[in-house]
Parts: C-alpha cells; structure tokens; sequence
C-alpha cells in the first residue's frame, strides 16, 4: 500500500473540507491537495524523468508546500529524504550524497545553499524552489495515477539527529509508517477529521511523522507562520483550529509552560500535546501538567522506531491517585501496541528491576540502515532493534529509562546514570539546566561532572548548595565531583544535548594540564 493513498481518498470524498492551512488561513481544501500532489508526481516523473524508488530530498522550513512535497513523492512512487531545513551547508550536502537524492525540493530560504550543491553532489539533478513558478508548473500537470507500492519499500530514509558521528538514514517502510499511524489511534489518541495537528516541531522529524495519522483520518496539518513555536501564535491559533494537538520536545513543552500567552489562552481547543525524544524532567513535568492539564502524552521512540516503543498515556499523566503516579511520570510508560519490548543483557531478558539495553521487535522497526550494512548488522541482530539505550521495568510492565548506553558513567566501579544526577540537580530552585558527564579520572575510572546553567542564567548557585540537593536524594559516590558553569548547553538541532562536546572539552582541558 501506498500511503499517498490516503490524500487521493480524502481529495475524492470530502474535497472542499481543509487540508492544509498556512497559520489562520486555509492553504488547500483536500481537493486541492489531492491534485497538486497527483500533478507533482507526475511533473517529477515526467519533467524530471524520476522512476520509482529514486530518491528526493525536502530541505525546507515548515511549510504547506512541505506536505504537497512530500505526498507528490510517494505518489510517484519515489523515496522522500525529509532533511532538517536547520543543518549546516556541508551537513545537508553529506546527506543529499549519500541518499543519492536526484532533486531536492527547497524554499527560499534555503534555495541559495541548496542550489550550491547542484553541481558538487554528483546524483543531484536539480532543485526545485516551493512555493514557485517551477513548483507550481509541476503541481499543475496533469494528474499522474497513484504508483502502487509494496509494504517493504522504502518510503522515507530518516536521517538520525546525529548527537555522534555521521547521521545514519533509517530506512523507513510505507509498511513501518504504516503501523506507526495505526498505533497512534491504539494507543495515543483516536483521531477526527474535524481534528488539526500544528507543526510546530520540525516536519523533517518527530512533527512530520505524527503528521501521519492526521493525514490518515482526513485531520486539517496547520503549520505555524513562524514555522516554529511561538506562544503568543499557538494561543492565536487555538481560538482558529480546534480539536488540535501538536508534538513538542521536552524543552519546547517547558517552554509552553512558562510561557504567558499560553497561560492565559482558552485551551478547551487543545486535545493533545505529545512530548518525547529526550528526558522530561519531573519537575518540568509537573510544571507543564499545572498549565496544560491532562493533555499530555509522552512518547519514546527512535529514528530506528519511528516514535514508536513505549508511551505514557494521557490517562497515567491524569492519574495523581495512583500510589506509584510520580514513578510512572518519570518512566516512558508501556510498550506500545505493536511491538515487543524487552530488556537484555548478553546472556537473556533480565528480571522486573534490572538494567540493560531495550530491543524491540515489530512492524514499525526499520529495514536497515541506508548503504551502511555493518551499522544495519549491528542494530538488527537476530530480528531485534538495539536502540543503544538502558532502562528497566517495573511490575507493573512501566519502562524506565537511564540514559543512553554510551552516556553511561563507570565510577570506582559502579555505573552511575547521568539522567538521575541531572534529575537531583534540577530540583535546585537556582538550577535551569543541567548536563553530567564522566571524565576519565587516574583513582576512579571516570569521575562526576556535572554542567549547570543557572536559573537566572548569571548567578551560580554554591557548590556546597548543590551538593546537598545531590546528597539528598541520591547516593554519594554519584554526586558530581567537578561543577562547571555554563550559559548554554550545547544542544542539536532538534535541541538534544551534545554530550559528545562537553566530554570533548574536558578531554582537551585534560590534555592541555596533563603531565608533559
Ligand atoms: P532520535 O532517533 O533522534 O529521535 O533519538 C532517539 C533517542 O532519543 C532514543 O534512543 C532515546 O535515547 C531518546 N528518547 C526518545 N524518546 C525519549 C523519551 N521519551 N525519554 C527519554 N529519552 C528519549
């Protein structure tokens, strides 16, 4: 099945209901949007002279154009390489080149880039601008058939955020995304075609894939006219689109939170806001629940997975009775419904309480690594999904997360998990932000540090201050032996921290002291 499918569907039955809208306003009824991207499949087939299975990349900000982009290709048949618009120059080239994408779609803002690399990516063939005279001529082409596909082709190649080494594409099925739209409705939420989702995350990651669903049930895909997360638009927003939910990294639900215009907007319009891809703080939790009520839902997935391994649902957030509420608010919930997870070390499953890494088996788990075998062989081993991070369940079949296998610190011996440090230090009203990495240390093999911006962003707090918050609540030998205070954390484009940089600083700080 191919999922454009979905969009010729809607076009037939309910053409003059909103499709696409561009802020306020409505970009295309699904009629519209059914004909534009039937006629860009077949400009890019024809014009362009693509086949199917060849790859096209999209390398634009958030945009309605970004959807007609992105349905065309798969209409024709075609991979799309969805690019995050915010890398650098060099970074989008190494992935043009090595999706061997033969066009790239683009918006002005990127045009002058992108254009540059026409020319010094050898399978490049041309980029397109939308919106523009060149993408409009190809959505007004006469209506190419919809390209049947086979549940194992690829659809989409994912390429990861990259917080270490060379991004990697997760080759991603229309059968994967598939099962990743079906469980959205098992397990997040079932969906209305009077429903919206807003992009307000990047549509080259988490926002465009839960954009499916939407697209699935006929749902109106609002895209903010700052193309990014403003709370003075959302709240504007939510008086226009009801019905809405929207999917946010951590940071950004943080930010929401705090922010005024959100507080004070009317949310009985707001259904549902997913949070996932990196650790939400208790405190920020409780925080986030206060404004937004019980509207949350959590996810834990990977590029690997599409979104899709566990999720906290909107009902654990609601459920302050339950004795282990607070537990469960800080783990990424069950696993989701069309997966096996489980929990290993080298030698099996591990009991109810242990740590070891989480595998997952099930329809949505990638086909592989773009033309990286070895990466694929190491991921995929006999059928499971190694997502390289460690956590463990409860009795209650609740997954807790500690941190991502690498992140790990070996201390005189005993791991430590940076996750629960960072959890200790944040529970200082004087603490914004805090990162804990392990410098390799002659005595202990690594030792505690801890990064920390302070909440004011100027006035650290006493050490002795945060150690007692450590000493509190967890046990000695974690806390940090080194503090070291920041403005910033040095964060990736989708607003994860590097730990690879702050590891890297203290290693060159160690090499400029060590002994000559
Ligand atoms: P990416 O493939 O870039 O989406 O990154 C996936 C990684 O982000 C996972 O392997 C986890 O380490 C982390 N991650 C995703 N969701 C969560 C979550 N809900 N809580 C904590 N970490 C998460």
């Amino acid at each position: 099945m191919n999922l454009a499918v979905w969009v010729e569907r809607h076009g037939r039955r309910r053409p003059h209901d909103p499709a696409l809208a561009d802020g306020d306003r409505v970009h295309a009824g699904w009629g519209v949007f059914a004909a534009r991207t039937a006629g860009a499949a077949a400009g890019l087939r024809a014009d362009l002279g693509l086949s199917p299975g060849n790859r096209v990349a999209i390398v634009m900000r958030n945009r309605p154009e970004y959807l007609e982009a992105l349905f065309a290709i798969w209409h024709a048949g075609l991979v799309a390489v969805p690019v995050n618009a915010r890398l650098h120059r060099d970074e989008v080239g190494y992935i043009l080149e090595h999706s061997e994408s033969a066009i790239v779609v683009t918006d002005d803002d990127h045009a002058g880039d992108v254009e540059s690399l026409v020319g010094t990516v050898a399978s490049l063939q041309a980029a397109v601008v939308a919106p523009g005279e060149r993408w409009d001529r190809l959505t007004a082409s006469s209506p190419a058939p919809l390209v049947g596909r086979q549940p194992e082709d690829p659809a989409w190649l994912f390429y990861t955020s990259g917080t270490t080494g060379r991004p990697k594409g997760a080759t991603l099925t229309h059968r994967n995304l598939l099962t990743m739209a079906l469980s959205y409705f098992a397990d997040i939420d079932p969906v209305m075609p009077q429903d919206c989702i807003l992009h307000a995350a990047p549509l080259s990651h988490g926002s465009g894939l839960y954009g499916l669903p939407h697209v699935a049930r006929g749902a109106v895909s609002v895209v903010p006219q700052s193309g990014g997360v403003d709370g003075d638009e959302i709240a504007a927003l939510l008086r226009r689109w009801p019905g809405m939910s929207f999917f946010a990294a951590p940071t950004m639900v943080k930010r929401l939170a705090g922010d005024r215009a959100v507080a004070a907007a009317d949310l009985s319009h707001l259904k549902t806001i997913i949070y996932g891809g990196a650790p939400m703080y208790l405190a920020d939790l409780e925080d986030a629940l206060a404004v937004f009520g019980p509207r949350l839902a959590q996810i834990y997935g990977q590029g690997e997975t599409p979104m899709t391994i566990t999720a906290l649902s909107k009902a654990d957030h609601a459920d302050r009775n339950h004795p282990r509420w607070r537990d469960r608010l800080q783990s990424v919930g069950v696993p989701r419904t069309d997966v096996e997870v489980r929990v290993v070390d080298e030698h099996g499953d591990l009991p109810v309480g242990e740590v070891g890494e989480v595998v997952v088996q099930g329809d949505v788990v990638m086909a592989g690594y773009w033309k990286e075998p070895d990466a694929t062989a190491e991921a995929l081993r006999e059928g499971w999904l190694h997502t390289g991070d460690v956590g463990s369940f409860d009795a209650d079949g609740y997954l807790t997360l500690r941190d991502r296998s690498k992140d790990l610190i070996i201390s005189g011996g005993m791991n430590i998990y940076p996750r629960e440090v960072e959890e200790a230090l944040l529970r200082h009203p004087g603490v914004r932000a805090a990162a804990v990495v392990g410098r390799p240390d002659p005595e202990w093999g690594e030792a505690v540090v801890a990064f920390v911006v302070a909440a004011d962003g100027t006035t650290p707090p006493p050490v002795a201050d945060l150690d007692r918050t450590c000493l509190d609540h967890i046990a000695r030998f974690k806390r940090p032996k080194d503090y070291r205070f920041v403005d910033a954390l040095p964060t990736n484009n989708y607003g994860k921290v590097v730990k690879r940089e702050l590891r890297d600083r203290l290693r060159a700080e160690a090499e400029e002291s060590g002994p000559h």
